[in-house]
């Protein structure tokens, strides 16, 4: 797992996949690991500045890690920085699980056709996920408009990822939710790790995916499934 993105939510993987494997094999398992963890003040100045090149480099530095520390998959632990999946991916001879493909196979299973996609500016406005759902998987993305998209983004980046939980922030989000769902939305990808730290399924009238979660226990039944083929 390439965490620290933030470490907020990179804690949450690592209980959801221990979780998972306890859930799937019992007794005493839990899910071996390991995670390389960066450090976000370089990633956010980073994203500021545009500069994906040098992210490039770092996110598929920290793969070729955990490849040679015996990784059978890598997972990126955010839905932002899959902006670097192809070098990712160029970098390692292990599988990579997208996080957008987990996603859209969930959204795929509840035969859901329009779905509204929450997360970071980068991930709400540029192609590198919607592309995933909309191409690969035939499914309408709608989006928060811009000054929503604004308000998403700083709670994000001022609040979620220092972990600050506010009401105030929930019932932003559950408005613009609200006004997606009047929009026509069947559901909502919660497209940002953090975003399951401010909402509940409960907070909401449509269904949520939780990227966090769906990403992190499809790894676990991924790794049982190629630990099945080696042995
Ligand atoms: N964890 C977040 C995500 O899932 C946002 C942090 C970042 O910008 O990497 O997109």
């Amino acid at each position: 797992m390439i965490g620290g993105m933030s470490w907020e939510s990179s804690v949450v993987y690592y209980q959801l996949v221990n979780k998972k494997a306890k859930e799937l094999l019992g007794g005493f398992h839990n899910c071996p690991n390991i995670m390389y963890t960066v450090d976000f003040a370089e990633i956010e100045r980073l994203q500021r500045e545009g500069n994906w090149k040098v992210m490039d480099t770092i996110m598929a530095d920290a793969a070729k890690r955990l490849e040679h520390a015996g990784a059978d998959i890598v997972v990126l632990c955010t839905n932002t920085m899959h902006l670097c999946s192809e070098a990712i991916r160029a970098s390692i001879s292990v599988p990579f699980l997208h996080i957008a493909e987990a996603t859209a196979q969930a959204v795929a299973a509840e035969k859901l056709t329009k779905v509204a996609l929450l997360g970071t500016r980068f991930t709400m406005e540029k192609d590198f996920y919607k592309d995933v759902l909309v191409k690969d998987y035939g499914i309408e993305v709608i989006i928060p408009n811009e000054a929503e998209r604004n308000q998403i983004h700083d709670i994000i980046f001022d609040e979620l990822v220092q972990g600050e939980i506010k009401d105030e922030s929930r019932e932003t989000y559950q408005d613009i939710i609200k006004r997606l769902e009047n929009e026509g939305a069947q559901g909502v990808i919660l497209g940002c790790t953090e975003i399951p730290l401010l909402i509940q399924p409960e907070d909401v009238t449509i269904p949520t995916f939780n990227t966090t979660k769906i990403h992190a226990e499809k790894a676990v039944e991924w790794a049982l499934d190629i630990q099945a083929i080696k042995n």
